[in-house]
């Protein structure tokens, strides 16, 4: 049905075809990462080259690296202004089709050695590889090219339809955004369509906990000795997922896992399908009743804004951020817990403020140096800002404007000023005086 419809779709409009990836993967023992991938998709425009982001470079340059670009049996020259970005020559004109194939390779670093918080770390029991593969900058009309900065997250992504198959250690198995199959002991394939980014996880030793909701089936990951905290985190994804979907309407894929595995800096990230929590918090979780949910509702919200409706996160942090924390809340709403959780942000947001006097809820990324003050002000204080324009236009009103977000903004990149114009054209009443409040003149 979809490649029909893409078809006419082609016919008709000149619309092109999606943007793909098709990859091969392998992770041998000692954590050395090889791969190949293939992307291919419409150029929007008249380009002379693909610009491609290698994040894990910002931590190391050693962590992940083009070896060779081709198209065909054709080579393609590369330049690399840094390690991160990489400019692949070969010129496709406006509507036309391209298929540039990539290879790559990387040294996975031990998480006790590794930098960051994690996502690109191995250990005894886990390997994460995230953003582990060279990712297309987003066109718009130039290359959106945001510096990789150590705090916050530095992935800017269109979506794009997954295949990739992967071959993993010995006694190692694969947890991924999409649809895992294994095919044969240490060969996998995962499948998905409408990412915003790949991940895997590769486990061993793990215990596995399924529950299903609104359709969804939620698998929760941990160590055996997690167990309790393994349970607690389905039941809170279960429940949240209840009250989003109430909300907001269904859960953008059929599937979500979520995965305990170390990590340091950050309590929980989100990928399409996919959630990584901080082991630590596992064992703790009955001593943080108000955190240890926050992680996983948290995290799920992102599978809205996010993956669904993405975001600049580099640029405009606030957009998925805030209405990620806001959301959030409605978790804590449907358990009759709202007040404590409006306290909780607005300590967090006063921290913020006095930590960074000069940053703003809708500032960028670069305006939190080292982080300062950045969950407080962008995350928290977002979600004050969304919390008092929804007390001015009633929840009718308020959540219709966000369901209207997501419909328009599906599987794209929104501005921070559509949201903004979206809240202001639903709203029964005038929203400046609490715009110009919370998010300056
Ligand atoms: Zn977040």
């Amino acid at each position: 049905m979809r490649a029909l419809a893409l078809l006419l779709a082609v016919g008709l409009a000149g619309v092109g075809a999606p943007l793909r990836y098709e990859m091969a993967l392998s992770l041998s023992p000692d954590g050395l990462l090889q791969g190949e991938a293939t992307v291919s998709g419409t150029a929007p425009a008249d380009w002379t080259e693909l610009v491609f982001r290698l994040y894990p470079a910002a931590l190391d340059p050693s962590y992940l690296r083009l070896t060779g670009a081709r198209t065909g049996d054709q080579e393609l020259p590369w330049t690399s202004p840094d390690p991160t970005t990489v400019a692949v020559s070969h010129p496709v004109p406006a509507g036309g089709t391209f298929s540039v194939t990539l290879e790559f390779s990387g040294q996975v670093p031990s998480f006790a050695q590794g930098k960051g918080y994690g996502t690109f770390a191995r250990s005894a029991s886990a390997v994460v590889l995230a953003q582990a593969y060279p990712i297309l900058a987003p066109w718009n009309g130039s290359w959106t090219v945001r510096p990789a900065l150590p705090w916050g997250d530095s992935t800017v992504a269109e979506v794009a339809d997954y295949s990739v198959g992967l071959v993993v250690p010995p006694g190692w198995t694969v947890v991924a955004t999409g649809r895992e199959e294994e095919l044969a002991p240490r060969a996998y394939r995962v499948v998905g369509e409408n990412l915003r980014e790949f991940a895997w996880v590769v486990l061993r030793g793990y215990a596995v906990q399924t529950a299903s909701a609104c359709e969804v089936e939620v698998r929760s990951y941990f160590p055996p000795d997690r167990a309790s905290g393994g349970a607690a985190a389905l039941e809170v994804t279960r429940d949240a997922l209840r009250a989003y979907t109430e909300v907001l309407g269904p859960h953008p894929f059929p599937e979500l896992d979520l995965v305990a595995v170390p990590l340091r800096g950050a309590a929980g990230v989100e990928y399409p399908g996919l959630i990584l929590a901080g082991e630590g918090y596992y064992g703790r979780y009955s001593q943080d009743p108000l955190f240890f949910p926050m992680i996983f509702a948290h995290e799920l919200a992102h599978q809205w804004w996010y993956a669904e409706v993405g975001a600049d996160q580099v640029g405009e942090p606030w957009v998925d951020e805030a209405l990620t924390t806001y959301t959030s809340g409605l978790y804590f709403e449907r358990a009759g817990r709202l007040p404590e959780v409006l306290q909780y942000w607005e300590a967090g947001y006063a921290a913020g403020r006095s930590r960074n006097p000069e940053a703003r809820i809708t500032s960028p990324l670069s305006a939190f140096p080292g982080g300062a003050g950045y969950g407080g002000i962008v995350y928290s204080g977002g979600a004050l800002f969304l919390h008092a324009v929804r007390g001015r236009m009633g929840d009718e009103a308020f959540f219709r404007a966000l369901r209207r977000f997501r419909a328009e903004f599906r599987w794209r990149i929104a501005p921070g000023k559509a949201l903004l114009a979206l809240l202001r054209e639903e709203s029964p009443a005038a929203l400046e005086d609490l715009f110009e409040t919370w998010l300056g003149p």
